[in-house]
């Protein structure tokens, strides 16, 4: 399933230009347009998710996927070793902006916890 005006679903199939920094048939990973550490990617489901909590237990096999590219996108950029978050963000507190799954893959710099 797509969203037709979905942003994230453009850029999936390329109808928008992105950062690619991985793509598979289930997902695709972009560099943030906005980045809040030197390396930030998001990882994304071809599939249009709304987000977590529009997740079904249908969807348990490709979000293990997601995890396990947000995982292999890290070791691509280099931050097994210094350190990295993977970050998912669902509804107004948690400041979600765009109401298509993604996992932020966050790195390159001393992050702070709790989060702000
Ligand atoms: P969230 O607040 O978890 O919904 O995060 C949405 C993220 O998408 C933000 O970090 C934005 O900077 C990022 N973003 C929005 N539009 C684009 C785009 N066209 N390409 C790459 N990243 C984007
Ligand atoms: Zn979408």
């Amino acid at each position: 399933m797509v969203s037709k005006n979905c942003i994230f679903c453009k850029i999936a199939r390329g109808e928008i230009p992105g950062d690619m920094v991985y793509e598979d048939d289930d997902c695709v990973a972009f560099r943030d347009i906005n980045p809040q550490a030197p390396t930030h990617v998001l990882v994304i489901p071809r599939k249009h998710i709304e987000g977590l909590a529009e997740t079904e237990p249908e969807d348990q096999e490709l979000l293990g996927k997601l995890v396990a590219v947000a995982a292999r996108v890290a070791e691509q950029e280099d931050l097994v070793e210094s350190g990295y978050r993977v970050v998912i963000n669902w509804g107004e507190d948690a400041g979600m902006a765009v109401p298509h799954l993604h996992l932020h893959v966050l790195g390159g710099r001393k992050m702070s916890w709790p989060p702000g």
